[in-house]
């Protein structure tokens, strides 16, 4: 199945929903940065969170999600556009943590204690930017403690990613449910028990449903309306071009002596784990341009 995110609307507008089912994009974020299990679905919920958030975006406004655990992870960098591009690092790929259980990574424990922020870049002078403290580093709970609190916006999250023996990614998705305002107060605890009762949302892809039956799946009985479909990717814009940019502005000196040291650079883009190499000539070349 290909990887996309629908958007619905629940009946009255008393809610809305976002589920994406990312199996593909989280398999080549895993694939680019060569990610041991644990990390992958680590690295994945994130992916999977930022893209649900970004639906919320304009096309080219972005979103960025940064978890600072203390964890043997270390860090998780996510950035995301209202166009179903997302792109994502985490700070250490290959880490490995006991399981919790067979199958259920122990993500909590690889991200550890730390915080969650959120910032969005609207096109405004200041983007916006929310902090929480992390809550159990599964990622889901604390994106739900994000909205709560920061956002103010009473919200249930459900991220997964199951992870194949050899390592490859066998399902991936998520599911945001948020209260609109003016909602009636027993409209959360009724979703909640939609949710309690569904199986987790890696289990359902991995069944084959499509994120349209998820969200029927999750509402049980409660009227809904799926207003769009955005097909998700992971998509980093870094380019030689970029990159040369960044090369000129380390400055003549610090160029020289890269092109004296080694005769040759190259350039790794954290996002994407992109590789660019520049050779002798084509630093000599920066040079001439940053002396221009
Ligand atoms: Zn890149």
């Amino acid at each position: 199945m290909q990887d996309y995110l629908v958007r619905a609307i629940g009946e009255k507008e008393r809610f809305r929903v976002f589920v994406a089912v990312t199996t593909n994009l989280v398999n080549e974020a895993r694939r680019r940065h060569d990610t041991w299990p644990v990390a992958s679905a680590a690295l994945g919920r994130t992916l999977t969170a930022g893209l649900l958030l970004g639906a919320n975006l304009k096309g080219d406004d972005l979103l960025t999600i940064r978890v600072n655990g203390d964890g043997p992870l270390g860090a998780l960098v996510v950035s995301a556009n209202g166009r179903g591009d997302v792109r994502g690092y985490v700070q250490n790929p290959q880490v490995h943590v006991p399981s919790i259980r067979p199958g259920k990574l122990g993500v909590g424990q690889a991200v550890g204690k730390g915080t969650l922020s959120v910032s969005k870049d609207l096109g405004l002078r200041d983007p916006f930017t929310g902090s929480v403290e992390l809550i159990s580093g599964e990622i889901g709970e604390d994106i739900a403690y994000y909205l709560l609190n920061s956002e103010q916006i009473p919200s249930a999250v459900s991220l997964g990613v199951l992870v194949e023996t050899d390592n490859s990614v066998r399902a991936a998705g998520g599911l945001i449910i948020q209260l609109m305002p003016g909602a009636e107060e027993n409209m959360m605890a009724e979703l909640e028990t939609c949710l309690k009762k569904l199986p987790p949302v890696s289990s359902l892809v991995d069944e084959g449903k499509s994120p349209e039956e998820i969200v029927k799946l999750a509402l049980g009985n409660l009227e809904v309306n799926i207003i769009d479909k955005i097909p998700v990717h992971f998509n980093c814009p870094c380019t030689k071009e970029r990159i040369e940019r960044i090369l000129i502005s380390l400055g003549e000196q610090e160029l020289k002596d890269i092109h004296e040291t080694s005769g040759q650079a190259e350039v790794i883009c954290h996002f994407c784990g992109e590789k660019y190499n520049f050779d002798g000539e084509e630093l000599d070349k920066l040079l001439q341009d940053i002396k221009e």
